[in-house]
């Protein structure tokens, strides 16, 4: 049986990608401080014997027994309100985080594949984003703690890959989305089903002619899972083509809830892309990987499983006390 560690585990993607591989019949080690993740996202697994969960931050020196095969790093924050909160967490679960775990799949002779992100790209100037665009960062902005960190993660894992010889995949992620999401994560999808679910009207940010293409969480993670078992080095882009602007986007979304909520204009946060399409000819083209899942279907499925939580869900801030984290 293949052994998989995959840190983030209790999050949105770790926690869908611990159910791929469990069911792919791999041995899934998952690895999570629970800073933004959530138990109830993996509970389902604890009773399998194929499933082990370790609660750790990967940002101190990572150790787990017996041999390893391969290394999902998906521990980080993923929203924009999340680098505000824990900004210093963020750049050390990308940079001191990826560090222990390249070490460790070193001493494991594992494969590692890092999660990192259209955010690379920063606003972009180029359009659709190819793999080989360099990217426009603002370094000391506030999402310049996720987008730096990201960076320093492609540097150091095509580092650990041309000097020590490692097997390395670098997956860059454009939006996705789908059920386990952070109700309160502040990200666009939760926050307008959210609100429509509150019966409250949907915030547009700017005059909501910034575009987002979505993905749907299952095409992510099969683009993922092609990537892992590919002979590919470089870094690839995973992420829905369909692009739309927000503003287009929230009527969707109020035809979608069948609901007739208003549509108000709120601030543009700093630094906020005004454009983001993947370029996915080289995962066409190396992965045989698109994606299959229109918006309209995993916009329902999402839908659904929002309108399942208990109602309580929807009125939850998020009280966590992020000071320890921040002081470290
Ligand atoms: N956005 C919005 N209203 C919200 C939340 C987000 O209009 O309540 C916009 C945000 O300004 C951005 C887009 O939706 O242009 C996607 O935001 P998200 O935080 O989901 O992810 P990003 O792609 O910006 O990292």
């Amino acid at each position: 049986m293949k052994r998989i560690l995959i840190t983030g585990a209790a999050g949105f993607l770790g926690s869908h990608l611990c159910d791929r591989f469990v069911e792919e019949g791999y041995h899934v080690i998952g690895m999570d401080n629970l800073i933004t993740g959530d138990l109830k996202n993996i509970e389902h697994l604890f009773k399998l014997a194929n499933f082990e969960f370790y609660n750790h931050d990967v940002t101190k020196f990572v150790s787990v027994p017996n041999e390893l095969d391969f290394i999902l790093h998906f521990a980080s924050p993923a929203s924009p309100i999340d680098y505000l909160k824990i900004p210093i967490q963020t750049l050390k679960v990308g940079a001191l985080g990826t560090h222990n775990l390249l070490g460790l799949a070193k001493v494991k002779k594992a494969r590692i594949l890092i999660a990192s992100t259209s955010e690379v790209y920063g606003d972009p100037l180029v359009h659709p984003q190819t793999e080989e665009y360099y990217g426009n960062v603002n370094t000391i902005g506030p999402r310049g703690v996720y987008d730096e960190a990201k960076r320093f993660m492609e540097s150091i894992t095509m580092a650990y890959h041309r000097f020590h010889k490692l097997e390395t995949r670098i997956v860059r992620i454009f939006n996705t989305y789908g059920p386990r999401m952070r109700l309160n994560d502040g990200r666009v999808i939760p926050a307008f089903i959210g609100q429509a679910l509150r019966g409250e009207s949907l915030t547009v940010f700017g005059d909501g002619l910034q575009t987002r293409s979505f993905c749907y969480v299952d095409d992510q993670i099969e683009g993922i899972f092609r990537l892992l078992h590919s002979d590919y080095s470089l870094p690839i882009n995973i992420g829905n083509p369909h692009e739309i602007t927000i503003r287009d986007f929230a009527e969707e979304i109020v035809k979608l809830t069948g609901t007739d909520q208003k549509i108000v204009y709120k601030a543009l946060p700093k630094d906020d892309p005004l454009q983001r399409q993947p370029d996915i000819s080289k995962a066409k083209e190396i992965l045989g990987w698109e994606p299959k899942v229109t918006r309209q279907e995993g916009m329902k499925k999402t839908y659904d499983y929002f309108k399942s939580l208990p109602k309580e869900e929807l009125y939850k801030n998020e009280h966590k006390d992020f000071t320890e984290y921040n002081k470290q």
